[in-house]
């Protein structure tokens, strides 16, 4: 974002994973960095924090349930008492229970409906106004190639990703006249604590590495980048638009 002004931007899911990456990517960029994850994840929030300052920049920590109205206005009210505005926002907090869709419970494909559909659509309804009023702003959704393929015992969690795909997609047509841009990424297999869980085994993993074209699986950071140029002027004119990160596992 060099020679653009400084900007604020609330990551969702934060301390940990694709989100971490994501702030601290953000902060060395030249944001300010309001990060937001359950209240469990206060201590690793606050590492994250230390990232971000150590980059020179100021970070805002706030519990926030995405999937609960009342958290996640109450934690935008507060991201917006304390730095002014909001100009990203990336919704990367989501879940994944694996689980055939034969013995899926109702709780379990409410939940991932929950947080990781619903979450995007209440963060949006919470930043919006001020984006409207301005102008201007940057929203990025991670959803998954999982949401154009579906895979076995991912049918729940590949709905949500897939009903992110098409929330961005509509989106981006609402607030287009407002100067904001809605775009999503959709990660392939990336090596966080959800995604060794989801692989299993390290068998897997080379299966998996093998398939890709580039023979290897993601790290965090290789989400950084392409976060990076949605956020950036560089996409002006980009909106409505799902990015594959994958490494060349999946075409469509
Ligand atoms: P992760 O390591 O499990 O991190 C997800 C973060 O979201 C955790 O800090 C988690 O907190 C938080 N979170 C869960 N429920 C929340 C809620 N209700 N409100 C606020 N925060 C909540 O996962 P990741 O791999 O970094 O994934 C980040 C995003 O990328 C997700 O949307 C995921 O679906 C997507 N993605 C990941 C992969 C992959 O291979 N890793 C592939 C495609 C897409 P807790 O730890 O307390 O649950």
């Amino acid at each position: 974002m060099a020679g653009e002004s400084m900007k604020v931007a609330l990551v969702t899911g934060a301390s940990r994973g694709i989100g971490r990456a994501i702030a601290a990517g953000l902060a060395e960029a030249g944001c300010d960095v309001a990060i937001v994850d359950l209240p469990s994840q206060s201590a690793l929030l606050a590492e994250v924090a230390q990232d971000i300052e150590a980059a020179g920049r100021r970070a805002y920590l706030q519990p926030m349930d995405v999937s609960d109205p009342e958290s996640v206005q109450r934690a935008v009210d507060a991201v917006l008492r304390e730095a002014g505005r909001i100009d990203i926002l990336v919704n990367n907090a989501g879940i994944l229970v694996p689980s055939p869709l034969q013995d899926l419970t109702v709780d379990s494909w409410d939940r991932h409906f929950d947080v990781n559909a619903r979450g995007v659509l209440l963060a949006c309804q919470a930043v919006l106004p001020q984006m409207r009023a301005r102008k201007s702003g940057r929203i990025i959704n991670i959803a998954s190639i999982a949401g154009r393929q579906g895979v076995a015992t991912q049918g729940h969690y590949a709905a949500t990703k897939a009903t992110v795909i098409t929330l961005t997609r509509v989106l981006a047509q609402e607030v287009g006249m407002d100067g904001i841009t809605v775009n999503a990424i959709c990660p392939g297999i990336i090596l966080t604590e959800m995604g060794k869980n989801n692989l299993g085994s390290e068998e897997a993993i080379r299966h998996w590495e093998n398939v890709a074209a580039l023979k290897r699986l993601g790290n965090p950071e290789d989400i950084v980048g392409p976060v990076r140029f949605f956020t950036s002027d560089e996409s002006a004119f980009v909106t409505g638009q799902s990015l594959n990160v994958c490494g060349g596992i999946y075409f469509h």
